[in-house]
């Protein structure tokens, strides 16, 4: 079974996806953490962001790899050709440098090859990002689309920035979302959509708790 979580940055996807699979079994795909990696490698070679053609070759030539510390059957951690980058993509730095570089066709074409590549080892997966439902999976068992006003996504992205040890005020988290949101929304590479058949969730005033156990329903239905 393919569950795929879309929706615009800090909507709760990876805690949902996370909750989800591991209450259910399921493996676990964060496909942002790929196009995280991605970034942090072009930023180190020094590869200029607008560099299309040396960013997909990158592409498809870097190996990402999740793995797990001991004791979580989900993956906490994520390397690039060996290296491990788990602290590094989620830094302001890498927030600014991911939006331009999973604009490239080439960059996308790549990652969903192996996006697909990966879940098709697994029985079951939750996929979480911007264009599963439209364009990873398009016959997904299960599609949600996952909103909360941009005020509310930079309160629970703060806490996160704060409890990560990041100096970034509500402020700029704020104009962070909403830059990375734009961007996300009008590329012309699979935009961040709805999937027509995608069931939406505002989880605006709703606790992580209710999210879950709503999106649990829906997947003991489709089962
Ligand atoms: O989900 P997260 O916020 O970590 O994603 C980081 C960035 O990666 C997004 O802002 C978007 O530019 C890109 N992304 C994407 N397609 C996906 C997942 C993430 O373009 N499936």
């Amino acid at each position: 079974m393919i569950v795929a979580i879309d929706g615009p940055a800090a909507s709760g996807k990876s805690t949902v996806a996370r909750a989800i699979a591991g209450h259910l079994g399921m493996a676990y795909l964060d496909t942002g953490a790929m196009y995280r990696a991605l970034a942090v490698e072009a930023l180190s070679r020094g590869v200029a962001l607008d560099d299309a053609e040396t960013l997909s070759q990158m592409a498809c030539e870097c190996v990402i790899r999740f793995s797990h510390a001991d004791g979580s059957g989900l993956p906490t951690h994520v390397a690039i050709d060996g290296m491990d980058v788990t602290a590094a993509i989620r830094t302001p730095v890498a927030d600014k440098a991911v939006s331009p570089v999973s604009a490239v066709p080439g960059v996308r074409a790549a990652m969903v090859d192996q996006q697909r590549r990966i879940s098709r080892e697994q029985e079951n997966t939750v996929l979480e990002g911007r264009d599963i439902g439209t364009v990873v999976f398009p016959h997904a068992d299960l599609k949600i689309f996952l909103t909360a006003s941009a005020e509310e996504r930079a309160r629970r992205r703060t806490l996160d920035m704060e409890a990560r040890g990041a100096d970034m005020t509500y402020d700029e988290v704020l104009t962070d979302l909403r830059r990375r949101d734009e961007y996300d929304s009008n590329r012309s590479a699979s935009p961040l959509m709805k999937a027509d058949d995608a069931i939406e969730l505002d989880t605006t005033g709703m606790t992580i708790h209710d999210v879950v156990a709503y999106v649990e329903a829906l997947v003991a239905e489709r089962r």
